[in-house]
């Protein structure tokens, strides 16, 4: 099955059933929507309906949304399943049919729609949270028995998993989200759902949205309770056209091939490699669609998401050695992929091409002027007989010219001499101290300040140990 053909059929699946298609909504979210920096699940565009502030054009509706998740970032390219941009397919019913309703549509697609065994599917309840006040989500439970789903595979899991939030604000509920079992092939005979292991796939969330969250942290019921789902297109396309990775699905493999012409490199050759190569399929499409979308490129907000973005990709197009002024023909590669779903990226060809390839020019000549300090630096480390590179030397070449620390590592490396990454650490977590002790922390949401610490981390990898060597570094 194609994505086109899946997107198909969930759609045409939750129509027949009497909901409202509705079209993909922008990656920016509506001016009302203050929460969130991009749309990062399809009830964003439809959360007036949820919190009864707007009139719903029908009470059940279904939907395709694009979605952009900027906390997702570092998985990229690491796991099998995660993108920054991805497309969410969901049905949602405001104030109608709930929890029961909601598992019974999700069973029967699952099994008839896209023809999962029954003991494949597995399912995870709320287990209840002490600080939110909640026990664990008995009604959930009883529906997935009343289905027939055995008791064994319905898995408690806490606020972490299996409680919703779009945000600081907005309407929440615990959830329940449906996996596939992938086999003994893909992990092992303990591994259970909500672990980070391969065997079992998260395919659909069932939200079952009956709170508002309020600004100080309370909840209080939602006017009707209702249901948000979101099951991920392209993690479905991984499954029904049995690879293992998102990225070998039909909407990426151009991506990687293009990759693979343009740097002589063959992709499942080198970790490296492959990772430098999924990277940049995944960000040439999320910048292409978030400039479709009217975000340019910037130092703050969600223009500075883009930039990154751009960034990142240019610096792993270097590292495997693509030839400079490749995003563009990226691009084309996007727009000949998704173009007939999102016409927009053929409407706005123009003006995506032009930021990719001015974004690329700029960047190339900050990285040239980052190769020459650091020249001077590395000579003078050598000079002093210092162990390595000194945390601060590494820290302003990240800080003030926005030259990447794992570059830094790297051509250093190669040159046979080491960085103080754990000083560099420390100076890092200084800065996030520092912007921490502006807003509150709040994870997994794509707040402002999320996006604020994401800025600090420009070009860092997440973890680092002691001084890096010349091994490490060759690739
Ligand atoms: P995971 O635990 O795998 O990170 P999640 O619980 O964060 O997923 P949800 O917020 O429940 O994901 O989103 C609903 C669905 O969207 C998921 O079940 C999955 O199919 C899909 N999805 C979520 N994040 C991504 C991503 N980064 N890339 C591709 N698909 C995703
Ligand atoms: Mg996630
Ligand atoms: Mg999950
Ligand atoms: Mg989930």
């Amino acid at each position: 099955m194609t994505s086109d053909e899946i997107r198909e059929r969930y759609l045409s699946f939750f129509e027949s059933r009497d909901h409202k298609r509705l079209p993909s909504a922008s990656l920016v979210p509506a001016e009302h929507d203050p929460s969130v920096l991009l749309t990062t699940a399809g009830m964003h565009p439809l959360k007036p309906y949820f919190q009864g502030r707007e009139q719903p054009p029908h009470h059940r509706l279904t939907s395709c949304q694009k979605c952009f998740r900027t906390p997702d970032i570092d998985q990229v390219g690491l796991t099998t399943r995660h993108l920054t941009c991805f497309e969410m397919l969901g049905n949602f019913s405001i104030g109608d049919y709930f929890k029961e309703g909601a598992a019974q549509f999700a069973w029967e697609l699952s099994i008839e729609g896209f023809g999962f065994k029954p003991e494949d599917i597995w399912v995870t309840v709320f287990a209840g949270d002490e600080e939110l006040g909640l026990g664990p989500d008995q009604e959930a439970i009883d529906v997935w028995l009343k289905i027939g789903v055995p008791r064994e595979r319905i898995v408690l899991l806490g606020r972490d998993d299996n409680f919703w939030q779009a945000g600081p604000t907005g309407p929440c509920g615990p959830c329940s989200e449906l996996y596939l079992d992938r086999g003994l092939d893909f992990g092992e005979e303990d591994d259970l759902p909500g672990g980070d292991n391969e065997r079992f796939l998260e395919y659909w969330n069932l939200v079952f949205m009956q709170y508002e969250q309020n600004p100080v942290g309370t909840l209080t019921p939602l006017p009707a309770p209702s249901i948000d789902t979101g099951l991920g297109l392209n993690r479905m396309a991984l499954i029904q056209q049995g690879v293992t990775s998102i990225f070998e699905t039909d909407q990426f493999t151009p991506l990687i091939a293009l990759g693979e012409e343009l740097s002589g490199k063959r992709y499942e050759s080198d970790p490296v490699v492959d990772r430098a190569l999924r990277v940049l399929a995944d960000h040439t499409r999320g910048m292409s669609f978030l400039i479709a979308d009217g975000v340019v490129p910037d130092n703050a907000d969600r223009g500075y998401v883009l930039r990154r973005l751009m960034r990142r990709a240019i610096v792993q197009g270097r590292r495997i050695g693509i030839e400079p002024g490749f995003l563009p023909k990226y691009a084309q590669v996007v727009r000949e992929t998704m173009g007939k779903a999102y016409p927009e990226l053929i409407e706005h060809a123009d003006t995506v091409d032009m930021w990719l390839a001015s974004e690329e020019e700029s960047f190339n000549r900050t990285l040239e002027q980052g190769m020459r300090m650091l020249e001077d630096v590395i000579e003078q480390t050598k000079a002093d007989g210092a162990e390595g590179i000194g945390a601060e030397a590494a820290f302003r070449l990240h800080d003030t010219y926005g030259f990447p620390f794992d570059l830094t590592v790297e051509l250093a490396g190669e040159r046979g001499v080491g960085v103080d990454a754990q000083g560099f650490e420390r100076l890092m977590d200084a800065q996030r101290e520092k912007s921490r002790a502006v807003e509150n922390e709040d994870d997994g949401v794509d707040t402002r300040e999320q996006l604020r610490r994401f800025a600090s981390e420009a070009g860092a990898p997440s973890k680092f140990t002691g001084y890096e060597t010349t091994e490490q570094a060759t690739a």
